[in-house]
């Protein structure tokens, strides 16, 4: 208990900023249980004769299904950061790893060990939701030896990739000065920059595999879609997502030149090509709003902010101990700081999740003008149904969280247009 000894205000400040998350998350998933539950036996007149009773049950039991699951996951994330803090976990850590290895290696050493421990725990819980949730409902497609390779590949990934990463962040902590922060911030911008360039040819191979379009029909109708928008690419993929799930999805990857648009199989399969045409046209709508580069811009800000706070606290003693940790180097701050940060930044949720719908509105706002909005109205309903989204959200519950608009108040504003 001597970790205890050490609370202070901060500790004090962190805690009561903790339990309101914890009782805000509560009291939201409760909500939307209950306001789910309530409309689980009609379909919403709005939807009615295009969905029928049971596709609508089923998406109630689903969300229910995952918001109780997302409360069981929040009492084990609070009992990792808890015992990690104030449970002397991290010390303990810090306590071995001193005593074996000094510098950057020790720095390397105590961060992934801490990322292990809490990886090692959330590892039952990836397990239940992939196989026991998404299974019940018909959405798991994956094996358990697919679960595996991923989970070695992610591993090996975040090694080759993390390793060099942390020792380039804390080498510039412990040279750079007073103003560490700000070199810290332009190398992880950098960096942020150069992934998004490499991911689509580099990292999402190693996950999935990517073949040209070779619907000539569909090809040719999304050729001319890309023309009207004035949008160059370069290249039509479609992505083998069916091996893992049947949830339907396309997004776009990469930048200038090298921007590609990739289809899920799942979402080609299910979707008629003008429907096709349609949600491609909201994909386009976000990049011709520039909304991937207004978010990467505010992620960028916001971290710069995160880290100017870093920079504070690093020299702080009472922000160690007052999280319940008594040794004190950069190596631990960072730790600390990645743990609590997002206790605080919890309640910028709303905000973020406002200016994601209003994204939503204007990518199809931008479809009804460039496609049809009929059209984009039907794939959203086949897309709302095959993934058993619910079309009964409780409305505080998606002023908080949802990066989408509710289906109605989206679908109302299609047939507007
Ligand atoms: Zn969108």
């Amino acid at each position: 208990m001597t970790y205890i000894s050490s609370l202070n205000t901060f500790s004090i400040v962190f805690l009561a900023a903790l339990s309101l998350m914890v009782a805000l998350r509560l009291w939201l998933a409760q909500r939307q249980i209950s306001h789910v539950l309530a409309h689980r036996t009609a379909v919403p007149p709005r939807f009615a004769g295009r969905i029928e009773l049971p596709a609508h049950q089923k998406a109630a039991d689903y969300t229910v299904a995952r918001t109780r699951f997302g409360r069981i996951s929040l009492v084990v994330e609070i009992v990792v950061l808890l015992g990690l803090t104030f449970g002397g976990a991290l010390q303990a850590l810090h306590d071995f790893w001193v005593t074996q290895t000094e510098g950057l290696i020790y720095g390397l050493a105590l961060i992934f060990s801490t990322m292990a421990v809490s990886g090692l725990i959330d590892l039952p819980l990836s397990l239940y939701r992939q196989f026991v949730i998404e299974e019940k409902f018909g959405f798991n497609r994956m094996t358990f030896k697919l679960f595996l390779t991923d989970l070695v590949k992610q591993t090996a990934l975040g090694i080759v990739i993390g390793a060099p990463v942390i020792l380039a962040v804390l080498w510039l902590m412990a040279q750079m000065g007073a103003l560490w922060w700000i070199d810290v911030w332009l190398f992880w911008c950098g960096f942020n920059l150069l992934i998004l360039f490499i991911y689509p040819t580099w990292i999402a191979p190693i996950f999935n595999k990517f073949a040209p379009l070779d619907d000539v029909p569909l090809k040719a109708r999304i050729e001319a879609l890309l023309q009207r928008c004035g949008f160059a690419t370069s290249g039509l993929f479609v992505m083998d997502g069916s091996k893992r799930s049947s949830h339907g999805n396309a997004y776009f990857t990469g930048f200038g030149k090298t921007k590609r648009i990739v289809f899920f199989d799942t979402l080609l399969g299910r979707l008629q090509p003008t429907e096709v045409e349609a949600v491609l046209a909201h994909e386009l709508g976000h990049f011709k709003h520039r909304h991937v580069i207004k978010r990467i811009v505010l992620l960028f800000a916001l971290s710069l902010g995160f880290l100017a706070a870093l920079g504070q606290l690093i020299e702080a003693p009472w922000f160690f101990k007052g999280l319940g940790v008594i040794a004190q180097n950069t190596t631990l701050a960072l730790i600390l700081f990645s743990l609590v940060a997002p206790v605080f930044a919890f309640m910028l949720t709303p905000l973020m999740s406002l200016l994601s719908r209003r994204h939503e509105f204007e990518a199809d706002r931008y479809a009804a003008e460039h496609a049809s909005a009929d059209d984009l109205v039907h794939a959203l309903v086949k897309l709302y149904e095959d993934n058993a989204s619910t079309l009964t959200p409780d409305p505080v519950h998606s002023l908080f969280y949802d990066s989408h608009p509710p289906a109605a108040l989206r679908i109302a504003r299609l047939q507007e247009a």
